[in-house]
């Protein structure tokens, strides 16, 4: 296998994870071109080991326990832009085609389509993670979904092994859903595993994206618009959204905290660009604060439910509904697990005992967090808590959104 830049000692998930969990890896390689990333993928499951392509480790919980198998990360870090200088027919919109190889950090990406006056992810700003995760789940927030944007998706197929090259359509995207999400539990999030578990069948080797060349684009969401004093679907500028958006996740405690790349297993992972939102803020302070341990989760641990029209009339009058569709293409009622979570009443901060490890963020009460020193098992306790509070009061059964491995909730 050819292992470029692996160095000898082997990290922790705990290293490599924003939850900073999790036992150590006894395999860890790092390929950084195409063929030592496919060969990295190809190798492990030839000889039947168990596989993890990681990227940013944001959207993972991991067993305390260490983990018998190769953990893969592409330390590929590539945007090209494809038709830069395409003709454009008059009246139709200016689009641009950007490709990422997988193993871009998500931000850096946004960063520089905001640079490069690209418009449709500045909403996406401040996600953790990378280019290759972003399309497992459909990253979204603030009114975008990068399923909007995406237009291919080159995988390498771990089933018939080969490269294959997904449009929009075959991605099957919907709310924290793709069809590589579905490949990896037999019936939906957090069922049965497939053999493929806990990274999906088809591996994502680059993704292209097409975006619109303006410096503006519509403000899709209500507390944003609120933020930049427009309405919802008004045009703003990119550079302003973007800002705008780093503030609401850094006032929310939703940006990874700057710190994580300190360690040696992160550094060189992020480009880290001034402007981003893993700069060092407008005072350029860089020390950690209590605070900053609000930023050690998964972001939202529990997916936004839904429900049937039945299930959701059940709900108090005053619960937040907004009409959804499932994965079958059903018609359904999505509430809000912030919202069951603080009504069933765990608060901001809440933790199971006064000296826990894990608790509530002190900003958000759909992230759970590593408050310093937490093992798996801490979180797992307060995940289970809060699930059968919310079950017992609403008679609602949250699903988790991070990918679990070793552990089950
Ligand atoms: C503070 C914080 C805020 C967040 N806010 C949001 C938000 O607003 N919206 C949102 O949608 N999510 C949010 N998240 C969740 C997370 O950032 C996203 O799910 C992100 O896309 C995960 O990327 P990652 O590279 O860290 O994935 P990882 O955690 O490394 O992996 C997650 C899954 O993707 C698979 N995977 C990774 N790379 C590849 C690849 N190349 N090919 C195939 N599979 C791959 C892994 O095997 C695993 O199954 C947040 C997380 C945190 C910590």
């Amino acid at each position: 296998m050819n292992t470029s830049d692996t160095p000898r000692d082997m990290p922790r998930f705990a290293d490599v994870t924003t939850m900073e969990v999790g036992g150590r890896i006894s395999e860890f390689v790092e390929p950084d071109s195409r063929a030592s990333f496919l060969e990295a993928i190809i190798m492990a499951d030839v000889m039947g080991k168990k596989l993890c392509v990681i990227g940013g480790g944001s959207n993972m919980l991991v067993s305390d326990e260490d983990f018998d198998g190769v953990v893969v990360r592409d330390k590929r870090r590539q945007i090209s832009v494809l038709d830069e200088a395409a003709p454009v027919e008059e009246g139709a919109p200016h689009t641009t085609t950007v490709s990422a190889t997988a193993g871009v950090h998500w931000d850096d990406f946004v960063s520089y389509c905001v640079r490069m006056g690209l418009a449709g992810v500045e909403a996406l700003s401040g996600i953790p993670g990378t280019v290759g995760a972003s399309v497992v789940q459909n990253i979204g927030a603030y009114g975008q979904e990068v399923a909007s944007v995406v237009t291919a998706v080159e995988v390498w197929d771990r089933e018939e092994k080969a490269v294959k090259t997904f449009s929009r359509e075959d991605m099957d995207f919907g709310y924290r859903h793709s069809l590589l999400k579905a490949t990896m539990y037999e019936h939906g999030p957090h069922t049965a595993p497939t053999q493929f578990y806990p990274s999906p069948r088809y591996i994502v080797l680059e993704v292209t994206f097409t975006l619109l060349h303006a410096q503006t684009n519509a403000v899709g969401m209500e507390q944003l618009a609120r933020a930049l004093g427009v309405n919802v679907g008004e045009s703003f500028s990119i550079q302003h959204i973007r800002d705008a958006v780093l503030q609401i996740r850094d006032a929310k405690g939703m940006l990874e905290d700057v710190h994580r790349y300190e360690n040696p297993w992160m550094v060189g992972t992020v480009e880290s660009a001034p402007g981003t939102a893993l700069d060092e803020g407008p005072e350029g302070s860089p020390e950690s604060s209590p605070e900053d341990r609000n930023k050690y989760s998964c972001g939202s641990f529990f997916m936004n439910p839904l429900l049937s029209q039945d299930e959701a009339d059940k709900l108090p009058a005053d619960a937040p509904r907004f009409p959804a569709v499932d994965e079958q293409g059903r018609d359904v009622v999505k509430t809000s697990a912030a919202w069951l979570i603080d009504h069933a009443g765990f608060k901001a901060g809440y933790k199971v005992a006064e000296d826990s490890t894990a608790g509530l963020s002190t900003k958000h009460t759909l992230a759970l967090t590593n408050r310093g020193g937490a093992q798996t098992s801490d979180i797992l306790q307060l995940a289970r808590t809060i699930r059968e509070g919310v079950r017992n009061t609403y008679g609602v059964t949250l699903v988790p959104e991070p990918v679990f491995i070793g552990v089950e909730l």
